[in-house]
């Protein structure tokens, strides 16, 4: 049976020393109802931190702690009181978990947090190095360890490595204040799978990696050091059956009668959360407040439940939070309330399941607004356990399950206004509209439950872990390396038909000129030189350059793509007249987009126009390019022309020239015994489909082609190419 290994900062069990026994408190939290899904299909086991310190332990307790962990499938990350401190509640809650929720204010920057947060994701990735088997599949959990996915890959290679993260993503501008975005970045990158609640946490993170790092995505995969990976959005569900059914039970039933007594006939809205800066609490108050200022007539109609879970009490921001809760709670039921009637109940503290449901299925209104939430698994309780029983739930935009609950009222959580009309409109929406809302949520919730959301998430982790093998499958291996060796070795009229930029030299970079090294040079003098050998440079480059570059060997030549050809040192041709006219009506759109996007310029060939945008902002960059592309579609119609949007540029021609029709002038020649074509991007594709089916074609780098292979880089396919001609010289060499 294959073995899931779930990682997380915390274990679905909390360890405590109550009068010097060790007590084991199991919890029901979301993600382990999740987990448990994988019971029937995978044998599963748990890695994280306890609850509890090193220091609190004796070598017996240890010991124990571990044997008891073992028979409830998890394995424990002992850590010490100082870790917790400066990695948890330091770096983890002080540093990311205020920068991306977008709280840069409480942001804290100390190089001595972050120290112990490398420490502990180490200490992590050493545990799981111990207990780790091959075929294993790992899910690592949340931000405290966004560093482990990589730390392991640079340990296994071949590992299925799954990251998802439970809090948002935030924009670029926000994310690079962090001193150590490289490295989170590449921690995250050395998983196989990344997963975010919302496609917006996607967004972000493709565009921080583009414009921090420069990874490009196609789709959400992302080619990370000869890795294809993926990026995608999974929102996480709730276990909609247990709060469907909740109100079913005796205990429920009683919490509800209770709520009943305690408010009588009023309107309850809740408002359930830790008490975190992010919730947006105050705003809330305020909100609620001005309700029953603008409202007279519902005074003692409405009664506020507000259930506020106390949260990293140590902390400051969160002491304050309390305080400032505290008072305004005192201030509007001081200025408000009447005998018998306070507007607001207030519970500081965490409350058991079934008062939690009865809550939820007697409130009238559920009030989430938090000023920024990674998904809200509150809203979506709230909606789940109304079994036949009405309910209005008012969600802010800023929640991350906003964008899966359109029937609820959207608010801005800033906006009070707003909200205190969204109360006024909820308290009057009819019967039959709360039930139609409800229930079209519900048939979402329970659909995709967090036993589908886990599934849907390994299942995913599995299909790009089979991607990266058929793709890797392609990668030139020695046995096939020998097999085009000996039919070398066996030919005796050999073409080759090799692209330079990316292939013969290193992929340019912000338009980097990487003329030919005298190691190339050496190659390809090394191929002529064998009469057997017909060598052929196709480029997209300027003919003019290429001749420059080249004069030193006898190569033939194809330039711009497949527009000019240069055979046996004779003069360049064309493959047929071809017409330029049509720069004259092109160039001038091109001229304007260069002016309005810095960074881009026009690069003029003699049958092609090209657009770089190479230098230009990424994102602002790629937006543009896309206009261009539309522009270009429209305008190029009725022209003949062909455009292209490559790596970075987008290219204009006459329609029916590419390097593949300019290669078949070769291939058609003769009677070749041997052909190898390498090429690393989209222009040399034409050049492997015009091919034979006995022809070896090789793409550079590990994308999706029609080649027969791949390989690695520029090195190895230099390194090949003068593996063919130096082993096997023929007889007849001219030198
Ligand atoms: N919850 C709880 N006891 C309470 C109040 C809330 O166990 O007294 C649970 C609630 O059922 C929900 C979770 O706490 O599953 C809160 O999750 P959410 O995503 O809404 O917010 P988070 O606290 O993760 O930011």
């Amino acid at each position: 049976m294959s073995r899931i290994v779930i990682v997380s900062n915390r274990l679905p069990v909390t360890v405590k020393k109550v009068k010097d026994k060790l007590t084991y408190q199991q919890s029901v939290g979301g993600l382990a109802t999740g987990m448990s899904s994988f019971q029937k299909d995978y044998q599963c086991l748990w890695v994280g931190w306890p609850g509890i310190s090193r220091e609190q332990l004796s070598a017996e307790e240890k010991s124990d702690l571990f044997e008891k962990m073992e028979q409830m499938g998890n394995y424990a990350v002992l850590l010490s009181q100082s870790q917790i401190e400066d990695y948890y509640n330091g770096f983890s809650n002080k540093t990311i978990w205020s920068l991306f929720h977008c709280f840069t204010q409480f942001t804290v920057y100390d190089n001595h947090l972050w120290e112990s947060y490398r420490q502990v994701n180490q200490i992590f990735c050493q545990t799981i190095l111990d207990i780790i088997k091959p075929n294993d599949i790992l899910w690592i959990h949340d931000y405290h360890l966004m560093l482990l996915p990589n730390l392991l890959r640079k340990r296994l290679p071949n590992l299925s490595i799954g990251f998802f993260l439970h809090i948002p993503f935030p924009p670029t501008e926000i994310f690079r204040l962090l001193p150590w975005r490289r490295e989170i970045l590449e921690g995250l990158m050395g998983a196989d799978l990344i997963g975010f609640h919302t496609y917006d946490y996607v967004r972000n993170f493709l565009d921080s990696i583009l414009r921090l790092r420069g990874y490009e995505n196609s789709l959400g995969h992302v080619n990370y050091q000869n890795r294809m990976i993926k990026v995608d959005s999974f929102p996480m569900g709730i276990d909609f059956d247990r709060y469907f059914y909740s109100t079913d039970q005796e205990e429920t039933k009683n919490e509800i009668q209770k709520i009943r007594q305690q408010v009588s006939h009023n309107k309850i809205i809740i408002s359930v959360d830790r008490l975190d800066y992010t919730k947006g609490i105050p705003e809330r108050l305020k909100a609620f407040s001005t309700f029953l200022e603008d409202n007279p007539e519902y005074w003692e109609k409405v009664t506020m439940i507000l259930v506020a879970v106390p949260s990293r009490t140590d902390v400051p921001q969160y002491q304050n939070l309390k305080k400032q809760v505290d008072e305004m709670i005192g201030y509007i039921n001081g200025k408000f309330g009447k005998l018998g009637w306070s507007p607001i109940l207030y519970l500081y503290r965490s409350i058991p399941f079934h008062e939690l449901a009865a809550l939820y299925y007697t409130a009238d209104i559920a009030l989430i607004t938090p000023l920024k939430d990674g998904m809200n698994l509150i809203a979506k309780e709230y909606i789940a356990t109304k079994k036949d029983a009405t309910g209005v739930l008012i969600l802010s935009e800023m929640a991350g399950a906003g964008n899966e609950m359109s029937e609820a009222l959207i608010v801005n959580p800033n906006n009070c206004t707003q909200i205190s009309w969204a109360i006024k409109y909820a308290l009057n929406m009819d019967d039959k509209e709360q039930l139609k809302r409800i229930l079209s949520m519900q048939k979402r919730l329970k659909t995709y439950d967090v036993k589908k959301w886990s599934e849907d998430f390994k299942e995913n982790l599995i299909k790009i872990k089979n991607t990266q093998k058929s793709l890797s499958a392609k990668f030139l291996s020695p046995k096939n390396r020998l097999k085009i060796i000996k039919k070398y070795k066996q030919s005796n009229q050999r073409l080759f038909l090799i692209d330079y930029d990316g292939t013969l030299a290193p992929k340019y970079y912000k338009f980097k000129q990487y003329e030919p090294s005298p190691e190339i040079i050496h190659t390809i003098n090394l191929l002529i030189h064998d009469p057997k050998n017909k060598v052929v440079i196709v480029s997209g480059r300027e003919k003019n350059l290429l001749e420059e570059w080249f004069q030193s060997t006898q190569v033939d030549l194809i330039a711009e793509h497949g527009a000019w050809l240069k055979k046996d040192s004779n003069e360049w041709k064309t493959i047929e007249p071809l017409k330029k006219e049509w720069k004259e009506q092109i160039k001038p759109i091109l001229e304007v987009y260069t002016n309005r996007t810095p960074g881009s310029f026009i690069q003029e060939k003699e049958y092609s126009l090209v657009w770089h945008y190479v230098n230009t902002d990424p994102t602002f960059g790629r937006t543009r390019a896309m206009e261009l592309m539309d522009s270009l579609t429209y305008l190029t119609s009725n022209l003949n022309l062909e455009v292209i949007h490559g790596e970075k540029v987008i290219e204009i021609k006459t329609t029916g020239i590419n390097k593949g029709l300019a290669a078949y002038q070769w291939i058609s020649e003769k009677n070749w015994d041997f052909i190898l074509a390498i090429g690393d991007d989209w222009s040399d594709e034409p050049t492997f489909s015009h091919l034979p089916a006995s022809a070896y074609s090789i793409k550079v780098g590990p994308g999706i082609s029609t080649s027969k292979y791949n390989i690695q880089s520029s090195t190895e396919v230099r390194a090949f190419l003068k593996e063919l001609a130096l082993k096997y010289k023929s007889t007849k060499q001219m030198d």
